[in-house]
């Protein structure tokens, strides 16, 4: 079954409809490109799918719970754990370390401090940046920062990461080394990915194209 559902999701900013009757599911270890211009409504179905706004109507079923029924709590209780996130810029704490950023999620989730910082190297070495564990995210590459970002979204074994333009900020040998990164990673530990990207270059990594026109998500014809 879905992992993921989105049904008849209906949101507007005022007098603007952002979603006007999007529907969308995912399967474990799928990963999904989302794609479409400009002020489609990726962001929102996104941010809707994750739990972060809620949809003036529609649902947005994670397994069998409804997320539109859950209090704002449960959700962000739901994020911290079955959720991973990767955006384009500015996810890392600038006055933690590059191995304190990715044992944040596992922190929070009750893991103990010395379990969370092997894990986090462990990730870090993975992602090829364990050179980075004591730097701050101010003092290292975007590259390399990018791939902090990755390890933490990954770290706390997410069964969902939403990746908004999570390369967007990097040239294309770096954004490409980060998506086999990415979604390998998230293969191995049978992850969902929502990728939302304009470039046909990162969503060439999915398993499957969404696209987004005027808030109506419809699949890529053509597509198996
Ligand atoms: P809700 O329907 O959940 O009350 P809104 O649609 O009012 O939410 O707004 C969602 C978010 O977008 C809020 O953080 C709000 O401050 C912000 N927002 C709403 N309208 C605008 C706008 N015209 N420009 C920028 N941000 C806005
Ligand atoms: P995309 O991610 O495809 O660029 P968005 O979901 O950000 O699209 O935006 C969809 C529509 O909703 C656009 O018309 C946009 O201007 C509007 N919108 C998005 N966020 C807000 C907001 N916070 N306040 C008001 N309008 C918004």
């Amino acid at each position: 079954g879905s992992l993921l559902t989105a049904r008849a999701l209906h949101k507007a900013y005022g007098s603007t409809p952002a979603l006007d009757g999007a529907d969308f599911s995912i399967h474990p270890g799928e990963v999904v490109a989302v794609m479409g211009p400009s002020g489609s409504g990726k962001s929102t179905l996104l941010h809707c799918l994750a739990g972060i706004i809620r949809p003036d109507s529609g649902s947005v079923l994670y397994g069998s719970r409804d997320l539109t029924h859950m209090s704002d709590a449960q959700r962000s209780a739901l994020r911290r754990s079955d959720y991973g996130f990767v955006f384009q810029f500015g996810q890392l704490v600038p006055e933690l370390t590059c191995l304190e950023n990715v044992a944040l999620p596992l922190r929070l989730n009750g893991v103990k401090r010395k379990e969370a910082e092997e894990r986090s190297l462990e990730w870090l070495e993975r992602l090829e940046v364990g050179e980075v564990r004591a730097k701050r995210p101010g003092e290292v590459s975007g590259g390399q920062g990018q791939r902090v970002a990755v390890a933490r979204a990954l770290a706390a074994r997410p069964r969902v990461i939403f990746a908004d333009e999570p390369t967007g900020a990097l040239d294309s040998l770096n954004g490409e080394r980060v998506m086999t990164l990415l979604t390998e990673a998230a293969r191995d530990t049978n992850a969902a990915v929502v990728l939302v990207t304009h470039e046909a270059r990162v969503a060439a990594y999915s398993d499957r194209e969404v696209v987004v026109r005027d808030g109506q998500a419809r699949e890529m014809a053509g597509l198996a």
